[in-house]
């Protein structure tokens, strides 16, 4: 394997902010929950070993060697087609629960970021319940809190949020791969659809936020695996 040669920046600025989006040769993200940014070091030695083509640059850092200088690329394109597809059932994470309900409540229909919402269990722990997709929905803290250890009410009165007539607004389902990989694309933070977004496709579809409620959905899921670890039923 050809090693990078050695580089030099071309001015001492700090290019760990510098992110390059890497897309699949058919114009879609490779993934989209994180979206498939790369940092520098690995974009720029894809370019140097050919393995992708530059859509864009990041305008200003180039990293120079005696024989050649790249600029540091700001949207990649991969030759060939990566299948990204994933068969099966998704594996049941959190992440995976808050994705597949669009980072909504279950109950009160309002979105939150994801740090603002928890797991309910339609049928409690306590009475049964497992951790599996048909009884998990994403519930906001208030109405977790008033649902208590109660089975949630599916012949209650639709609208009225109140202790013993908790009306799930869906009923929990299974999700594929694929609606996954939709929903995450929608729901890129608002911040890095404004430095990416003409090379992302339009964030439409879907459950709509409610005006006014413009909130980062992927706020606080980068920590510890807390959000990705798949659950035991
Ligand atoms: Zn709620």
């Amino acid at each position: 394997m050809t090693p990078l040669p050695a580089v030099h920046r071309s001015k001492p600025v700090n290019l760990d902010h510098y992110r390059t989006l890497v897309l699949n040769a058919n114009a879609l993200p490779l993934s989209t929950t994180p979206l498939s940014l790369w940092g520098w070091k690995d974009a720029v030695e894809a370019v140097y070993k050919k393995r992708v083509q530059v859509l864009e640059n990041w305008d200003g850092p180039v990293i120079r060697s005696q024989k050649m200088s790249i600029p540091v690329p700001k949207v990649v394109m991969c030759h060939e087609f990566v299948p990204v597809a994933k068969k099966g059932i998704p594996a049941l994470s959190r992440l995976n629960c808050a994705l597949r309900d669009a980072f909504t409540c279950g109950y009160c229909g309002n979105r939150f970021a994801v740090k603002d919402l928890t797991f309910d269990h339609v049928v409690p722990r306590s009475k049964g319940g497992l951790s599996t997709w048909d009884n998990l929905m994403m519930s906001c803290r208030k109405c977790n809190c008033m649902k208590g250890s109660e089975p949630a009410n599916y012949n209650g009165i639709r609208g009225v949020v109140r202790k013993g007539n908790f009306v799930p607004l869906w009923k929990p389902r299974t999700p594929s791969w694929d609606e996954l990989y939709k929903i995450g694309l929608r729901n890129v933070p608002a911040e890095v659809r404004g430095v990416f977004g003409n090379w992302l496709p339009e964030a439409k579809g879907g459950r709509p936020a409610p005006l006014g409620m413009r909130v980062d959905a992927t706020q606080g899921w980068d920590d510890d695996g807390y959000w990705t670890a798949e659950l035991e039923p």
